[in-house]
């Protein structure tokens, strides 16, 4: 068998085109322009590049970019009051916080001074405990990312067995209650589980969010099974050049797959592709207006 790809680079872009029509009608309509404030501290450099992407998927979606750049020695007093500032904006629909944050920050202390409705990263503990109540709740990316990623070749993941491997509050966790939203059968795997091979092989859907190069190998696959790869790993490559690899063993784990996402073109491009989306969600929310139907 060699697995149907899934192409999330397409399937992003189509989801982009959709939210910019969308926001085109909301600006005709309501005379609204959503606006996304991203924050970022310090110089990292691969944060850098996620929130030039992310400005620029923004300004693509017809949405307004607010970026905020503070230094690496900002206290947390400042970033807590650009916080506030940004919360009582009502020009600003969504904040994100650019993680990792300089050690002299508690990230939890400034993830929960976002007002939770423009929490569009979806990490406020209360988006957290609505998404594990089944309330509507903004949920994070990357893991609404996958689901819809495994919906393009499972329409219904009713009854399903889906293992996730990886349980982070990032991604494991709340793709597992987003699945489980679905009515999935969900297993969360982690570094202490017994025999992971063999709960991998259970899997109708195996989403990989462990942050280990090619650590999923063809033998833990089910024949047919839809296998989503969360991760991003930088390995050598030729020539001395470097290259992203997933957490599954892509070439051996598509002869077994049914369906499969490849690193990168898998879910790294919904990422963004949904935190625009949750940008919208947000913005119809904030003004009593129905939830886009995307
Ligand atoms: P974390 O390091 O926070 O979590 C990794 C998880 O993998 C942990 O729960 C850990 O278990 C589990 N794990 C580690 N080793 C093993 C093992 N030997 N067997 C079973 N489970 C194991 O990573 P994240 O969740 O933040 O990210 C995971 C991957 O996804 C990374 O490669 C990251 O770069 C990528 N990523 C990609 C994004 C995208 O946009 N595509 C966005 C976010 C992340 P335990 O809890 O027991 O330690």
């Amino acid at each position: 068998m060699t697995a149907r790809i899934i192409d999330g680079k397409t399937i992003a872009a189509e989801l982009r085109t959709r939210i910019a029509t969308d926001v085109t009608q909301l600006k005709a309509a309501h005379g609204m322009t959503p606006g996304l404030a991203v924050v970022l501290v310090g110089a990292n450099p691969a944060s850098e590049v996620y929130v030039r992407n992310k400005s620029k998927a923004v300004t693509g979606a017809g949405m307004t970019p607010i970026d905020r750049h503070l230094p690496e020695s900002v206290s947390e007093a400042e970033l807590l009051a650009l916080i506030a500032s940004l919360n009582a904006d009502p020009t600003v629909n969504g904040i994100l916080v650019q993680l990792p944050l300089p050690p002299q920050i508690d990230g939890q202390k400034v993830i929960a001074a976002i007002d939770p409705a423009k929490d569009v990263d979806g990490f406020h503990p209360l988006n957290v405990g609505r998404l594990g109540s089944g309330l509507p709740a903004l949920v994070p990316c990357t893991p609404l990312g996958c689901v819809i990623l495994a919906k393009t070749v499972l329409p219904s993941l009713a009854g399903l067995e889906a293992v996730v491997i990886g349980r982070s509050n990032i991604v494991g966790k709340p793709v597992a209650q987003l699945l489980l939203a679905e009515n999935a059968t969900v297993t969360v795997a982690h570094s202490r589980t017994r025999d992971l091979a063999a709960v991998c092989r259970r899997a109708d859907v195996l989403i990989a969010a462990i942050g280990k190069p090619e650590f999923v190998r063809a033998d833990w696959i089910k024949p047919g099974a839809t296998v989503i790869d969360v991760g991003i790993n930088r390995v050598p490559g030729e020539a001395g050049k470097s290259k992203i690899v997933g957490d599954v063993a892509y070439a051996e784990a598509s002869a077994v797959a049914g369906a499969i996402t490849p690193v990168p073109g898998g879910v790294g491009p919904m990422t963004i592709a949904c935190l625009i989306l949750n940008t919208l969600r947000a913005t119809c929310a904030q003004n009593g207006l129905p939830a886009p139907a995307i």
